[in-house]
């Protein structure tokens, strides 16, 4: 890029808002993934729709590449501009622009990050329930269809999406879907958006549906002898017709080391949390009742468990802190974070493949388990290329083998980088439609390149 085409970008978004210097493009060069860091020529922080829909234009006229970018907090290289060009950082566009209590919905700009709009949405006893854990934005969520610990109950992203403003790769604004809470009119441009990890177009602004924070909480942490005990508990629970609103699962090795981490003295052995929520404690009473029942049928060792907001801080906190000590046990060592789901159904036998595939390595098995959604976190030395050859092996046969069970190769992180080889092998002919509607949207293949497809 040349210092005209810098000047041209600095009239766009101002002068302060266009950086190429290192450290700024070193930022925006990686995500939280291992996958290989690509610098960009230019980040740019833009204020407004218009804005961003003028250095599209630019960037489509002079055929730059173009990488939106939320928080950078993605596991698959989602937001890594492969091909260099600009960044379109979103984060100072960070206003929440309306809540609407009554309709339950809220109108955001793409760059607000969805712990801030839940810390709002609290006075007005409302919350959107995505959860990724991570201190991503609105725009990422929306770019990868995350998800989290409560889509077991509430959904992911895609189902709170409402209303958009996104930009054409060639600069042409356009929204996409209303404020009614139902329609039937048209194509689902909004699904087509949500999970398109930034290849169709950036997303400015959003209308999402909220939910009314629940009253009351039951959780319960539940320990099993062996691994299948526990997850054909998740299959008893969750056919048993009732609805919790988390249901994650923790391998021993996982309490082992949060153990040694936070000086915790659970016992080790496969462990599931699960938490309800409702209106009245009478009613969470009898649900935990019922839930005591499945976990002692499947040999439960023990169940701790409690009623009310602290109860559940308490015995959901360890989940929390997961992926953090399990970093901080292996210093020196990178994380490949596997991410796969499979029919409820198919879970057990999925958890089985997993727990053989990776017993030689370093690896760590939890995950969303009432959504059918496994991770496991491996850690070692990218750098040892024998080494890493046997992860990233692991990785393929843990995919393909949820693909055989019907399954998908990544539940909430994206293709990103990562996943694409799998892509022909999940979709089929289908592959081929998407490819028609990317080529439609972005003939010049400018936005966010090199992600999704083979
Ligand atoms: C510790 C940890 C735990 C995690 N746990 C979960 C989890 O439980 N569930 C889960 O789903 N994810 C999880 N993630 C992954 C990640 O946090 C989510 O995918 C998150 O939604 C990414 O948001 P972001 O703002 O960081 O987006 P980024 O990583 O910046 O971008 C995500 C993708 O969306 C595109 N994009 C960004 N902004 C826009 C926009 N405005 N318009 C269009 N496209 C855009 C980017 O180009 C990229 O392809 C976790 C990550 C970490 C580090």
């Amino acid at each position: 890029m040349d210092r005209k085409d810098l000047q041209e970008l600095k009239t766009i978004v101002g002068e302060e808002w266009v950086s190429t210097g290192d450290s700024v493009r070193e930022l925006h060069s990686h995500d939280e993934s291992f996958h290989p860091w690509v610098l960009p020529d230019v980040v740019v922080w833009p204020h407004s729709t218009e804005e961003v829909s003028r250095l599209v234009r630019w960037a489509y006229d002079h055929k730059v590449p173009v990488t939106p970018w939320g928080a950078g907090t993605s596991l698959e290289g989602n937001p890594i501009p492969v091909k260099g060009g600009m960044v379109i950082d979103l984060q100072e566009m960070d206003r929440i622009l309306e809540i609407r209590q009554g309709d339950f919905q809220v109108d955001v700009e793409a760059g607000v990050v969805y712990k801030d709009l839940n810390k709002e949405l609290r006075r007005y006893g409302l919350f959107f329930p995505p959860d990724p854990g991570a201190a991503a934005t609105i725009g990422g969520m929306i770019g990868n269809n995350a998800s989290g610990i409560r889509t077991v109950k509430y959904g992911p992203t895609r189902e709170y999406v409402l209303r958009l403003v996104v930009v054409l790769p060639g600069g042409e604004v356009i929204r996409v879907g209303n404020r009614a809470r139902k329609s039937s009119s048209g194509y689902d441009l909004l699904r087509l958006f949500t999970g398109a990890e930034g290849t169709l177009g950036i997303v400015t602004e959003a209308t999402l549906r909220l939910v009314g924070l629940p009253e009351n909480f039951m959780a319960l942490r539940a320990t099993f002898p062996t691994v299948s005990d526990a997850t054909d508990t998740v299959f008893q629970v969750m056919s048993s017709g009732l609805v919790p609103s988390a249901m994650e699962f923790l391998d021993a090795e996982v309490v082992k080391v949060l153990n040694r981490d936070r000086e915790l003295e659970l016992e080790e052995s496969p462990t599931l949390l699960m938490e309800f929520d409702g209106y009245s404690e009478e009613g969470l009473k009898a649900e935990m009742a019922f839930v005591e029942g499945i976990c002692r049928e499947n040999r439960s060792l023990l169940i701790d468990k409690g009623i009310g907001p602290d109860e559940r801080n308490r015995l959901w906190e360890i989940r929390h802190l997961t992926f953090e000590s399990i970093k901080r046990a292996h210093p020196g060592l990178e994380p490949l974070i596997m991410d796969v789901a499979v029919p409820l159904s198919r879970y057990s036998e999925m958890v089985a493949f997993v727990k053989e595939e990776v017993s030689d390595l370093t690896a760590y098995l939890f995950g969303h388990a009432g959504d059918g959604n496994i991770h496991v976190v491996v850690m070692d030395r990218p750098g040892d290329e024998a080494r890493w050859r046997r992860v990233q092996e692991a990785n393929r046969r843990v995919v393909l083998k949820a693909l055989e069970l019907e399954g998908t190769c990544t539940g909430e992180h994206g293709v990103g980088i990562g996943k694409r080889e799998f892509a022909a092998r999940e979709h089929g002919e289908a592959l081929e439609v998407m490819k028609r509607i990317k080529e439609t949207l972005d003939p010049h293949g400018l936005m966010n390149p090199g992600k999704i497809f083979p």
